[in-house]
Parts: C-alpha cells; sequence; structure tokens
C-alpha cells in the first residue's frame, strides 16, 4: 500500500535509472492519451509529492501519477520487456535509449504543462519527505478543524502529504490516543514529529516497521492486526471501517487500553471483524485483497 515514503523511494530509484535519458518510445494505454508520444523528449526529473509523482519531460511537459492504492512503476533493463502476464496491468510503456518504465496499474496517470503543475499538486500541505518540510504550517493546518478526529485529520493530504493509513494508525497508538480523539486534545507537535521520524527512518530502511523489529510478523504495533494481543498489554486489538462516507475513509486499528479515549458507536461506524479475521500484515496489500475478494478501501489523496 504505497505511502508518501514508498512513493519516495520509487522516485528515487526512477530518477537513478532515468533522469538524463531520452525517450525513444512511449505507448500510452489509456484513452484520454492514447495518442500521446513522449518520443525525443529527455528525462529531466522524477519528484515525489506526498504520495503523488511527478515526472518532468523536456519541452515543458509533467506526466502526473498518483499510485492510490495499488499502482507500482516497474524498471526493466535495455533491450528487455516485461512478461506479457503483465499485459492488462500496464498503462504507459516508457522506452528509453537506457532502461524502459512501466507504469502499473496507475488509477492516475495524466500529461500537462510543466506549469500546471499546481494544479494537481496546489492543494496539498506541507511535504512530509519534502525538502521545504514545514513544521509548523503542518501542525496549523491540523489544528486548524480542532474537534476533528486526529487519525482523519493526518490523512487529510491538505493538511500534510504523505502520510498514509498504516503511518496514521501507528502514530495513534505510540502517542496513546485512541484514532478518534478530537484533535484539540493532541499534541498535535509530537504526533507529526514521530510520524515524520518513522517515515524518514523507513527511507533508508527495508519495509515499514514501527516496532523496531523486522521480523516476519513483529513490525507493528497494531496495524492489520484485527483481534490480535496488543503487543504492550495483551488487549485484543481493535478494527473498524472507520468513518463510513466521509472523505478520508479507511481501516482503522487501535488498542482500547494502551489509547484511550473517544470510539464512535457502532450505529455510526460498522465494524466488520469477520471480513478481517485472520488478515494481518504479511497477506495485506491490495493484491491480496483482490485475490481474497475483499472490498477495497476508499480512496483518498
Ligand atoms: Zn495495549
Amino acid at each position: 500500500m504505497p505511502e508518501g515514503d514508498s512513493v519516495w523511494k520509487a522516485a528515487q530509484r526512477m530518477r537513478a535509472a532515468l533522469v538524463g535519458r531520452r525517450v525513444v518510445r512511449s505507448d500510452f494505454r489509456v484513452p484520454q492519451h492514447a495518442t500521446a508520444d513522449l518520443s525525443g523528449r529527455e528525462v529531466l526529473a522524477f519528484d515525489a509529492y506526498g504520495k503523488h509523482m511527478l515526472t518532468r519531460f523536456s519541452g515543458d511537459l509533467t506526466l502526473h501519477t498518483h499510485f492510490e492504492m495499488d499502482g507500482a512503476w516497474q524498471l526493466v533493463g535495455p533491450g528487455k520487456r516485461l512478461p506479457s502476464t503483465f499485459d492488462d496491468e500496464i498503462r504507459l510503456v516508457l522506452e528509453t535509449d537506457g532502461p524502459t518504465a512501466y507504469a502499473l496499474r496507475m488509477p492516475v496517470l495524466e500529461l500537462l504543462g510543466t506549469a500546471d503543475e499546481p494544479r494537481v499538486v496546489g492543494h496539498l500541505g506541507p511535504d512530509v519527505l519534502g525538502e521545504g518540510w514545514d513544521e509548523d504550517e503542518a501542525v496549523r493546518r491540523l489544528g486548524a478543524d480542532p474537534d476533528r478526529p486526529v487519525v482523519e485529520a493526518l490523512l487529510d493530504q491538505k493538511n500534510l502529504a504523505g502520510i498514509g493509513n498504516l503511518w496514521a494508525v501507528e502514530t495513534c497508538y505510540l502517542r496513546g490516543v485512541s484514532p478518534w480523539t478530537r484533535v484539540r486534545d493532541v499534541d498535535l507537535r509530537a504526533a507529526v514529529r514521530l510520524a515524520r521520524r518513522m517515515m524518514r527512518h523507513s527511507l533508508e530502511h527495508a519495509g515499514q516497521v514501527t516496532t523496531g523489529d523486522t521480523r516476519r510478523g513483529r513490525t507493528h504495533w497494531v496495524y492489520g492486526r484485527a483481534e490480535r494481543p496488543c503487543r504492550r498489554c495483551g488487549t485484543p486489538v481493535q478494527f473498524r471501517d472507520s468513518m463510513t462516507g466521509a472523505p478520508y475513509s479507511r481501516e482503522t486499528w487501535w488498542c482500547p487500553s494502551c489509547q484511550p479515549g473517544p470510539v464512535p458507536s457502532l450505529t455510526e461506524r460498522p465494524t466488520r471483524p469477520g471480513l478481517r479475521r485472520g488478515v494481518n500484515e504479511e497477506s495485506f496489500g491490495a493484491r491480496g485483497r483482490r485475490l481474497r475478494g475483499e472490498p477495497g478501501l476508499n480512496r483518498g489523496r
């Protein structure tokens, strides 16, 4: 599940492989750009902003991609191609005078003028992993709606960009607050610093680990651990399909004993423990979910 740090890592990988290369052939397999042709253009940059990626080409052209739950960039070496089993998933082939890049399952893939980039990323709050990270502004935006549940505020990319569900629920756990604690009752600066520290750590290490324990099944405190014992107190981890109908609708996990605070009533926020039974962080991910026929997550940008 792409979060800001995964997109950042992908941008770093793509940058190393493709910046300075010239496009030899492009093949857009999305209707709105079916006739677009990038051949002859130089790849100038791959920039991550929150969960968005901006690929810039010579001639003031930018490719905007958003991974949402399932998108990915795949690289293959010069002269190689992806196996045909991927054909249905390919949205763009970008063949260069070096490696070839494939955009797979990318739900957002659009070309725009480089000068128009603010149209697609201008609404976002400070980028948690960005060079110009502005903690004061992020805290100000988070606190602007004091009655909002903290998990929802952390996921709102207009407050700060890059935090996904994993980091949001783990931050709530480590700060000892229920995900539905109102932001006015949360030390927002401490929460933001913690989330950022974990995400920055993730940039330099494999996987997304919040417990400090990289062993399989030990990497998270509550995320993906419905009904399993809390690692600190043994209380079964609770799960809610949170915020039904709200724009930042996500599954939420928490330990009711380590994270005191408000919890929405079941009539407002239906729980679906039966669907999640046995689901843990190893079997998580959009692919596994699709294979098991489980419902998808609502999407938030
Ligand atoms: Zn606990």
